[in-house]
């Protein structure tokens, strides 16, 4: 009985890894936050499965459907669309409901892809602390949400979408922090940007505001930006 939590790659197919493929081939079923999305996956890899819905709107019957097969000794595998469940995608709550039902339930990272960890990977900032924020908020709380970036002194990186990224943008533009935004990561169209928001938002247009986005916001200046180690990361 185990319930093991899968990433899955974001974009380039080729990123998924053998163990996620080893566990999804042995599991007894495979809760997925859009079935389609994830039949596909599992077609690439000739993985047949039964597949359930499970996604943040879900209700409770579905979470009783999961624990039930975990109580009955059978393992399940958790994915979502792309990535690292859990990571702004379902996930959280169901281990939560399932630990509540079955304590002694051994839950399982395997992982793989993540957008903001890629992101990070190739940003150049230092990294050895960092804050994730997932997607900024679009109505309520959002001039909050860029002011207090403006008050945290290391890297920051955030999720975005096609439709509010310039505006997002727009709205780190005034705290002059340099910035890398990273588009379609692993896929055909991926494309890094490296600059102020102002240069960034010179060279999105048209074509280039298609696709998935991660925007990393560099340290305040005072923080040495060359090695990403902790004892080397001290204000001047
Ligand atoms: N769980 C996922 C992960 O581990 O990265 C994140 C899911 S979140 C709902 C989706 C957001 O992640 C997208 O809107 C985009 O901001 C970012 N993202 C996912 N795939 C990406 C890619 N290939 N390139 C750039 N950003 C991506």
């Amino acid at each position: 009985m185990k319930l093991y939590i899968v990433a899955t790659p974001i974009g380039n197919l080729a990123d998924m890894t053998l163990r996620a493929i080893t566990v999804l081939n042995s599991v007894d079923l495979i809760a997925a936050e859009d079935t389609r999305v994830t039949a596909k996956l599992l077609e690439h890899y000739n993985i047949r499965k039964e597949l359930i819905s499970y996604h943040q709107h879900s209700g409770h019957s579905v979470i009783e459907r999961i624990v039930g097969f975990l109580k009955q000794n059978k393992d399940v595998a958790l994915v979502s669309d792309a990535g690292t469940p859990g990571i702004n995608d379902p996930g959280n709550f169901l281990i939560q409901e399932a630990l509540k039902e079955i304590p002694e339930l051994v839950v399982v990272p395997i992982p793989g892809a993540n957008a903001a960890v890629a992101a990070l990977s190739i940003s150049g900032f230092p990294t050895d602390t960092f804050t994730y924020l997932g997607f900024p908020p679009h109505k309520k709380g959002r001039q909050t949400f860029f002011r207090n970036i403006g008050a945290v002194a290391h890297t920051v990186v955030l999720y975005e979408s096609k439709f509010r990224i310039q505006k997002t943008l727009e709205s780190l533009a005034p705290l002059g922090r340099r910035l890398v935004v990273c588009r379609e990561l692993t896929k055909q169209f991926e494309t890094i940007y490296r600059g102020t928001a102002g240069e960034i938002l010179s060279q999105l247009h048209d074509k280039n505001l298609l696709g998935e986005f991660v925007v990393v916001i560099g340290p305040q200046r005072r923080i040495k930006q060359d090695i990403g180690q902790n004892d080397n990361n001290e204000e001047e």
